[in-house]
Formats: C-alpha cells, sequence, structure tokens
C-alpha cells in the first residue's frame, strides 16, 4: 500500500481501477512546403472538422453537465476563429514555408506560452485550452481519432486531462480523475464538479499504477494504491456514508430550511472567495452568511487596490442574483498575516493588533474597502459586517467613517445603497455582554462562535494542546449565544451564527429554541444542516 497526496478538487471517495492516460505528445515534424495555398486549405479543412467536433461535443456535454459548463467547446470553437491564431498559423505556412501541423503547433505553443505567463488565474487556465485547440486540429490534419475508450468502471490518472477529453469519457464508467497539472480554475476541474466525481490535482503520477486498484479520498486530497484489506474496508465504509449523504443532498434541494412547527431559518454560506460561488449554489446557499474579505488581501502581493475588491464584492453580489451577500470587512492579524502590512511581532497576536482594530487605526485601508463594498451595493444584495468589536463606541466610530465615505460617494456621483444593512460579528465575552446596548447601534448580529470559545474559555484556537478541552459546547458559550440572541429580540434586530458551530447538527434544535434566525456555514454543509433543521420540532 502506498499514498499520495494532492489538491482535492471535489470530495467523494471513489475505488476502483486505475486507468492510466499517457499523455505523449503527438510527433508533429517540420517539413519544408512549396504550395502554400495548398497548405493553406489543408489548415483551413482540419480547422472547420475540428469546429465541427466542438460542435457535437457542446451538444453533448449540454445534454450530460449542463450548458454553463458545455459552454467551453463554444469558447473552443471561438478561439479557433480567432484572428491573431490564424495569422500566426498562415504567417508560419507562407513566409517560413513549414507545414500546416508544424505551424498549428508552434502557434499553439506561442499562445499557451503567453496565457501561461498571465497573473490572472483565469488567463492562466486558459493556457491548457489553447493546447487542447492545437492538438485538435493537428489530429484531424494528421487523421487520428482521439479519445480515450474506458472498458470498465475506472480512476483515470494522467499526467493533464483537456476538457474535451473529459467529456468524451464514458460518464458510466468514470470513478474519479488524478492528475499532476492542472488548477482547480481549469475547465477540466469545473467538469469534474458538475459530474460531481471525485478528483485530485497536483499528485506526482507513476505509469505503474496501470491496473492497480486505488482510492481517490476527495476529503483529504489522498490517493492509496492497492490498499491493504483494513484500509480499504474503512473506505467502503466511508464511502457508502457518502453515497447516503448526496441521496440527502439531492432531495433537499430546492426545499425550504423549516422546522417541523414551522421556525423558517435562513441558511446561508461562508466563503472566502468569489471562486467558493458554484460551491454555495450546488448546494442550494440562501444566501452567503459571511465572505472572509481578508481571503481577497491574503491571496495578493499588495493592498487590493478598490476595483479589485469592487470587482470581487460586485461579482459575488451579481452571482447571488438578489440574495443576500454579507460581506465581513477585513479580519487580519492573529493567524491570518500578510507580509505587505508589516504587523511586526506580537507576543499575543490573538490578542492583538487584528480586524476592526486595524481598521480603525489604518482608516485608509478600510476606507478603501468600504467604497469597494458600497459601490457593489448597487449592484446585489450587500450587507456589511464588522469583526472582533468590543464596544458601543467602536461601532460609533465605524459609522462615522462609513457616513464619510458616503458623503464621499454621494459628492462624486457614485451609485450606492445609503440604507445598506451593517451588522457585526459577536465573537469578544465584551461584545455578548455589551449585546443589549450594541444592539440598538446595528441592524444584526452574527455569532462567531469560533473566535468567542477562544476568548471565552481563554483557549487559543491554534494550540493543538489544547483541542481536548477547546469545548465550543462549553455552557458558558451556549448561554452567549443564548443571551445574545434574546437582546437583538429585544431591540428588533435579528441574530445568527457564521462559526463552525452553526453546522453543528447536534446544537441544531438548541439553536431554534434560542430563536436563533439564520446559520452560515461551509457550502458543503448546508444541506446536511437543512434536514437537521427540517427534523426539529
Ligand atoms: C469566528 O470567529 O467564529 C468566525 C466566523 O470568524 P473567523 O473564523 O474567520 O475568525
Ligand atoms: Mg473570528
Amino acid at each position: 500500500m502506498e499514498k499520495f497526496s494532492g489538491k482535492s478538487i471535489f470530495k467523494g471517495i471513489a475505488i476502483g481501477k486505475i486507468s492510466f492516460v499517457s499523455k505523449d505528445k503527438q510527433q508533429v515534424r517540420r517539413t519544408k512546403i512549396s504550395d502554400t495555398a495548398a497548405e493553406m486549405k489543408r489548415y483551413e479543412d482540419a480547422k472547420a472538422l475540428a469546429v465541427e467536433e466542438l460542435n457535437g461535443l457542446y451538444e453533448k456535454a449540454v445534454k450530460e453537465v449542463g450548458e454553463d459548463s458545455a459552454e467551453i467547446f463554444n469558447v473552443h470553437a471561438m478561439m479557433l476563429e480567432d484572428d491573431d491564431f490564424n495569422d500566426g498559423v498562415k504567417d508560419k505556412i507562407e513566409n517560413q514555408l513549414v507545414n500546416a501541423e508544424y505551424a498549428v503547433a508552434r502557434t499553439g505553443d506561442d499562445f499557451y506560452e503567453m496565457f501561461d505567463n498571465m497573473e490572472d488565474e483565469y488567463f492562466k487556465a486558459r493556457a491548457a485550452d489553447m493546447k487542447d485547440i492545437a492538438e485538435r486540429v493537428i489530429s484531424k490534419l494528421s487523421g487520428a481519432s482521439g479519445g480515450i475508450n474506458l472498458t470498465e468502471p475506472s480512476i483515470i490518472v494522467s499526467e493533464d486531462l483537456a476538457p474535451s477529453e473529459t467529456i468524451q469519457l464514458d460518464k458510466e464508467k468514470l470513478l474519479a480523475f488524478v492528475t499532476e497539472l492542472g488548477s482547480s480554475n481549469s475547465h477540466t476541474a469545473i467538469l469534474a464538479r458538475t459530474m460531481n466525481l471525485p478528483a485530485l490535482i497536483g499528485v506526482k503520477i507513476d505509469k505503474e499504477w496501470n491496473g492497480k486498484i486505488a482510492v481517490v479520498d476527495g476529503y483529504s486530497g489522498s490517493l492509496v494504491i492497492e490498499p491493504d484489506e483494513e484500509t480499504l474496508a474503512a473506505y467502503e465504509k466511508k464511502q457508502a456514508e457518502d453515497l447516503e449523504k448526496r441521496a440527502l443532498l439531492k432531495t433537499l434541494k430546492g426545499k425550504e430550511t423549516v422546522s417541523k412547527s414551522g421556525k423558517k431559518i435562513h441558511l446561508y454560506a461562508n466563503i472566502g472567495e468569489p471562486k467558493d460561488l458554484a460551491n454555495v449554489i450546488d448546494n442550494d446557499g440562501e444566501g452567503i452568511g459571511l465572505f472572509r474579505s481578508e481571503f481577497l488581501y491574503l491571496g495578493s502581493e499588495d493592498f487590493p487596490t478598490e476595483e479589485e475588491q469592487f470587482a470581487a464584492y460586485k461579482k459575488v453580489a451579481e452571482a447571488m442574483g438578489g440574495k443576500k451577500v454579507i460581506i465581513r470587512t477585513l479580519d487580519l492579524g492573529a493567524d491570518k498575516q500578510v507580509e505587505y502590512f508589516n504587523l511586526g511581532h506580537e507576543d499575543n497576536p490573538a490578542m492583538g493588533y487584528r480586524a476592526i482594530r486595524i481598521c480603525l487605526d489604518r482608516t485608509d485601508i478600510f476606507k478603501t474597502q468600504l467604497r469597494a463594498l458600497l459601490r457593489a451595493s448597487a449592484f446585489g444584495n450587500i450587507s456589511i459586517m464588522y469583526p472582533m468589536i468590543i464596544s458601543v463606541n467602536e461601532v460609533l466610530q465605524i459609522k462615522q467613517i462609513v457616513n464619510s465615505v458616503m458623503d464621499e460617494l454621494e459628492a462624486e456621483g457614485v451609485k450606492f445603497n445609503r440604507n445598506i444593512e451593517q451588522g457585526i460579528m459577536i465573537e469578544t465575552p465584551a461584545a455578548v455582554i455589551m449585546s443589549d446596548e450594541l444592539a440598538k447601534e446595528v441592524d444584526f448580529f452574527s455569532i462567531g462562535t469560533n473566535d468567542l470559545t477562544q476568548y471565552t474559555l481563554a483557549i487559543d484556537r491554534q494550540n493543538s494542546k489544547l483541542d481536548n478541552i477547546n469545548d465550543s459546547h462549553h455552557p458558558a458559550v451556549l448561554r452567549s449565544i443564548k443571551t445574545v440572541v434574546e437582546n437583538a429580540h429585544k431591540a428588533g434586530i435579528w441574530a445568527g451564527i457564521c462559526g463552525e458551530l452553526g453546522a453543528d447538527t447536534t446544537l441544531t434544535e438548541t439553536f431554534l429554541s434560542y430563536g436563533v434566525d439564520e446559520l452560515s456555514v461551509s457550502p458543503s454543509f448546508i444541506l446536511g444542516v437543512r434536514k437537521a433543521v427540517r427534523d426539529c420540532d
């Protein structure tokens, strides 16, 4: 038995035989030609065949994975008609007097490099599309049929997979994908997710695995080759549980999150980046309850600009189509550090310079984010939420800053929602104790049980030595939640939970009994929590 790890792009367990797909590149030889018109005709004919094939693939994909995922084949057909690409091929045939295969291969390589060198992850992922397109035309020129034939249920292991290869695979016989290359943004990854197939990327693959039994664990991101009996039995059990969960997932999509006695819960999703949206929509999230905006800062080499932030917030707001999107302002510091902030060493960072404390000190950074958020509020149903609050005074300071930013935007004639909903996270004991006063100043409370547990129990959430006593079920935490909800309701505002505890279905009934109005959980937990709510009296 051997175990390898990679990055999971879709959760799930697959057990089966490996089918190793070798990606030896089609050998393209350079030959000198004299009849450039004839060579151009060969190219045009091959391109027409490739476009015809892509149209067929589009039709197949629409039926199997839906219009959105199928769109890539239309994009490929369009890329084939791109003037720059065609001029590149033409130039090589007419001026370098080379055969069409060689001209297409070199032009494909040029475009591959151009996309691969781009900073933007989306365009970077298009490099693989370029390779796919060039290889398709070359195969038409050489009369090759291509495609991967599966004769039995298989785990496909390959250096890389093109979207066209992925969609052509017989879905009935496809168990999982494992590739060495590829990015989670690639269309192959998107297709794997749409097909609900466990998939790993970044695994150091070996062609000797062909025909061997393996397990793909999309939860831990691992691949087990020739598992021993005990491991196999454990995975079979996990797989059965997984299938059960998926069946549940299907039946609960589109259903209301309401208890038997009629208590409606708003069931939202926690996300870190716009790319998590697919997962939210897939799992029928009713909105976004926590967009951890600091991930935009963490994934950046420098302060993200107002425009960059605006684009990300707008994208999420538009994608949710009018559903609530609660964006939390920057929560950096403690365990989330970025070099360009120069936060410096602190003996006790969890209790240090972090989150709203930084924002109220570095108002330039805060105002940039607020401008982006407010501008995006014209494109959807955005709410703003402030983290790590300990006092009414902080809220008053925030309001003053927000008002000044609003006045600024108004003076500039920029559209935004002046009545934007604004709430705070309750994640410190001080905020719990002051929640009656705080409730008079804000529109909602969202309880961050991860930090609330840390600060209530005085247990560093990063310290694994204390895992055994780091208990979010501690009565002090539960009483705090109850107090916060009661104080929210007394002031006529709503209260939810966005910490991990919100997804703990052993407490769903307790939360409902406290009157919690909203739960925001990781996308993959949404349907499990919906079931728990629907099972409650
Ligand atoms: C929390 O503290 O519960 C929370 C949701 O915020 P984070 O986990 O990002 O600190
Ligand atoms: Mg927190």
